[in-house]
C-alpha cells in the first residue's frame, strides 16, 4: 500500500504557510495537490494517523474517476480495487435494471492514503494534528492544534473535515449546527460468491432504507445499509435492518453463506444536498466536501464531488494569489453555485420522486435492457445527465431524440 509521509503536527513550522487544510480526505487532499502542484506552501492536517479507515461504500463513480485522473492518482487506485462492468438498480417490488459502464471500487483506507501521498509528491507537507479551533481575518488564518504546541499560521485556510462541523461552530455560520441528513452502516465480507456488478437496492428488507453489495478486490464485498432522515418511519434501526438484508435479500443471503469471515459493522453520517456550511465561511476560510453537504441527496454519492470541490477551491485560492485577493476567493462560491448546485438540485428531486416506492417501481420497470430509460439512467449514472433532466419533458424529449439517432 502506498503510504503518505506523515510527520508529527508539533514538528512542522508555525508561519509562513500559503494554505492551511483541516482534514486529508478526498477534499482535502485535491485541494492540496492542485496548490502543492502550482508551488504554494500547502500544510495539510489530519488528526488521524494515515492510512485511515473511513466508513463508506467504497464505490468511485465516473465523477471521482474523472477527478482522480486530473490528480494523477487514478492508476495506483484503480490497481488496489477492482472494476465492475455493471451496476444494477433494485426496486421495491424486486424490479432490476442493469446499467453498463467501468464501476471502480477501492477500500477508502487504501485510496485516501493514496491521495494524501500524492499531495506530499506535489510538495505539501502532511501532518498529523487535530484543529481544535480556529481564527480567520484579513491578515489570514491561525489553526488552533489539540496539541498545545502553538497555533500555525496561514495566509487562507480550508475546512474539509467532512461531515463534522464543530469547527465552524459559534463562528455565526446558520447551517454549521445543522444536523447530518443521512447515516449508513457497512461492513467488509470475505466470500467465495462469484458476483461481478454492484447492487444498490430499494428490496422490502431494508425498507425504509437502502442496501448495497458493492464487490471489491480480492474476494472482498463492501456492503451496507443507509437511511436518509427523510424517510424515516417504521423500524429504523440500521442494525436491525442489515441482519434483515443479509439474511432476506437473496444475493446478499448467498454471499454471507460462503462467506469466510466478515468485520463489525461501523456507522457513519452523511451530509447532502449542500446543507452544510457556506463555501466562504469567513475571510479567507473555504469549505469543502461532506463539510459543505457536497454529497449527493438519494445516492449518498460524495468522493467524487469531494474531490471536485476541493479543486474548485484550489482555483479560486490561485486566483486570489494571482493578485485578484478577495475577489479570487468569491470564484469559489460562484463556481459552487454554477457547477454543484445545478446537480444537488436533481439529485435532490430524484430523492423526492424516487424514493416513492411506486415511483422507484415504475421507473426501474421502464428501464429495460436497450430502453431509452436505461440509456438515460446511464447516462445520470456518469454524469452526463443532470438528473433533473429525467423529469423535464423538454430534456428528456431532446434526450429521446439524442438516443433515437445513436441506435
Ligand atoms: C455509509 C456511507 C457510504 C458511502 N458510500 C459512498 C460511495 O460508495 N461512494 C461515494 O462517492 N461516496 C460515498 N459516501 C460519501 C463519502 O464517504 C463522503 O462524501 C466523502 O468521504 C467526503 O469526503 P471529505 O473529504 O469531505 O470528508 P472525509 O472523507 O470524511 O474526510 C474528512 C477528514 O477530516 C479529518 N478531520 C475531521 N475533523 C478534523 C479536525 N478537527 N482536525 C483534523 N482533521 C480532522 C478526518 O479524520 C478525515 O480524515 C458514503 C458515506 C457513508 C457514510
Amino acid at each position: 500500500m502506498i503510504l503518505p509521509n506523515q510527520v508529527s503536527a508539533d514538528k512542522v513550522e508555525k508561519n509562513g504557510w500559503d494554505v492551511l487544510v483541516a482534514g486529508a480526505g478526498p477534499a482535502g487532499s485535491a485541494a492540496s495537490i492542485c496548490l502543492a502542484r502550482l508551488g504554494y506552501r500547502v500544510l495539510m492536517l489530519d488528526e488521524a494517523s494515515f492510512p485511515r479507515e473511513k466508513v463508506c461504500g467504497d464505490g468511485f463513480l465516473s465523477d471521482a474517476q474523472r477527478s482522480l485522473k486530473r490528480l494523477g492518482a487514478y492508476e495506483a487506485v484503480e490497481s488496489e480495487g477492482r472494476v465492475s462492468p455493471r451496476l444494477s438498480m433494485i426496486s421495491p417490488s424486486g424490479h432490476k435494471t442493469h446499467l453498463n459502464g467501468a464501476f471502480l471500487t477501492c477500500k477508502r483506507v487504501t485510496a485516501d492514503a493514496i491521495l494524501a501521498a500524492r499531495a506530499v509528491e506535489e510538495g505539501a507537507v502532511f501532518a498529523r494534528g487535530r484543529v481544535e479551533s480556529l481564527e480567520a481575518g484579513a491578515d489570514g488564518v491561525e489553526f488552533v492544534l489539540s496539541n498545545g504546541s502553538g497555533p500555525v499560521r496561514g495566509r487562507v485556510g480550508m475546512i474539509a473535515t467532512g461531515a463534522r462541523l464543530s469547527l465552524l461552530n459559534g463562528r455565526g455560520i446558520a447551517n454549521a449546527r445543522r444536523r447530518c441528513d443521512a447515516v449508513g452502516i457497512r461492513c467488509y465480507v470475505q466470500s467465495d460468491h462469484d458476483l461481478d456488478e454492484l447492487l444498490v437496492c430499494e428490496d422490502q428488507s431494508v425498507m425504509p432504507g437502502y442496501g448495497w453489495i458493492f464487490p471489491m478486490a480480492n474476494g472482498e464485498f463492501n456492503m451496507g445499509v443507509g437511511l436518509f432522515n427523510a424517510k424515516r418511519n417504521g423500524d429504523s434501526n440500521l442494525n436491525r435492518m442489515f441482519d434483515r438484508f443479509i439474511t432476506q435479500y437473496e444475493p446478499a443471503r448467498l454471499i454471507m453463506e460462503k462467506s469466510r469471515g466478515r468485520t463489525p459493522c461501523r456507522a457513519a453520517m452523511l451530509r447532502c444536498g449542500l446543507s452544510g456550511a457556506e463555501p466562504v465561511a469567513g475571510e479567507n476560510l473555504l469549505v469543502l466536501g461532506e463539510a459543505l453537504g457536497a454529497t449527493y441527496p438519494y445516492t449518498g454519492e460524495g468522493i467524487g464531488t469531494a474531490l471536485e470541490s476541493g479543486e474548485l477551491a484550489a482555483r479560486a485560492v490561485h486566483e486570489a494569489f494571482c493578485g485578484k485577493g478577495r475577489q479570487g476567493l468569491a470564484l469559489y462560491p460562484r463556481l459552487v453555485r454554477q457547477i454543484l448546485v445545478p446537480r444537488h438540485r436533481g439529485w435532490c428531486l430524484c430523492q423526492k420522486y424516487l424514493s416513492s416506492p411506486r415511483m422507484n417501481d415504475l421507473f426501474i420497470r421502464l428501464a429495460k435492457p436497450g430502453s431509452f430509460a436505461q440509456s438515460a439512467l446511464e447516462h445520470v449514472c456518469n454524469h452526463s445527465m443532470n438528473p433533473a433532466e429525467l423529469l423535464s419533458p423538454l430534456a428528456l424529449a431532446r434526450a429521446w431524440v439524442r438516443w433515437k439517432k445513436g441506435k
